[in-house]
């Protein structure tokens, strides 16, 4: 086949590859870092959000008693990152709370590490980081990570932090996007981060074949929406600061997808007719990407009834 030929017939697969640019292709190999400038939002007195690739956002958290931040993106970008962050304080990162494993969450926690900064996550995802892992569409690899960038304190359900004169409750509900999930909420300043249980990209990727399921996420989302309030500002894992209404709206676009596929598993119904009835109708276009949803959604549920 003739060049020009190729990608003419492969031209809607690579556009589609581009335009699905989510944290699943955009693994650290494949971005030109020396550009990305890192974007910086104050929330309150004392939290910040810092974005940078359009992946990972980054929670800060400045006060009297140091700086504490959750996530802190791909490890080209630490020294970008600690700049931004010395406009807002002199005190350097003493902790670093990872919502979960997943690279473009916690690239940078063997930089942040080696000049002390001590992790903090949810117990799972500090064994996903001590070995090789494989994940995204496609799959990538993400090496295990050296000791200083494994976290150093983990908690199974909760922990709380006093700090910078904030209540920060750290809790992990149900395997929701991974296995291994954290979500952090500052009482005070009344700001929620939520790692990738929330995201804006549209229809969320769910790390099913490394134990995330859509009814933890369902589950993670409910306890959260009790928790909060109109006021509240909530950092998505991916994309802008969001509300309460927000979250019900994605948790009811979650709900819904999961109830069609659900249904008709209960039907008898196979993987491909359950496809063939477009069960994400109204929230993604039919092709391979809703046909990769629809699988984990379908592997969620039957792990779910075990
Ligand atoms: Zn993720």
């Amino acid at each position: 086949m003739g060049i020009l030929k190729f990608f003419v017939r492969y031209f809607f697969f690579v556009l589609l590859f581009f335009f699905s640019a989510t944290e699943n292709n955009l693994s650290a190999q494949n971005q030109n870092f020396d550009t990305v400038q890192i974007r910086t939002t104050k929330l309150t007195q004392s939290i910040y959000m810092l974005e940078g690739t359009g992946a990972g956002n980054i929670g800060v958290c400045v006060g009297t008693d140091g700086t504490f931040i959750i996530d802190d993106q791909y490890a080209p970008l630490t020294e970008k990152i600690k700049v931004a962050i010395a406009k807002l304080t002199n005190k350097p990162v003493q902790f670093i709370i990872n919502t979960h494993w997943h690279g473009d969450h916690s690239g940078g926690n063997e930089n942040f590490g080696k000049e002390g900064a001590i992790i903090v996550s949810q117990e799972n995802s500090r064994k996903r980081l001590e070995a090789n892992q494989f994940f995204g569409l496609p799959p990538h690899e993400q090496a295990a990570y050296s000791k200083p960038g494994l976290p150093k304190i983990t908690f199974t359900q909760s922990i709380t932090f006093h700090y910078n004169g904030e209540t920060i409750q750290i809790f992990h509900i149900a395997d929701a996007h991974t296995n291994g999930d954290a979500i952090i909420y500052f009482q005070q300043s009344n700001v929620v981060h939520m790692g990738d249980v929330f995201v804006r990209y549209g229809f969320p990727f769910i790390d099913e074949p490394n134990g995330g399921n859509i009814n933890g996420m369902i589950e993670t989302i409910d306890s959260v929406v009790n928790l909060v309030n109109e006021n509240t500002t909530i950092i998505p894992g991916h994309g802008q600061l969001s509300k309460k209404k927000d979250l019900i709206d994605y948790n009811t676009m979650l709900r819904t997808v999961r109830d069609r596929i659900k249904k008709q598993m209960d039907e008898g119904k196979t993987m491909e007719q359950i496809i063939s009835s477009n069960p994400l109708n109204g929230y993604v276009k039919e092709g391979p990407n809703a046909n990769n949803i629809i699988r984990i959604v379908y592997n969620s549920v039957l792990k779910s009834k075990k």
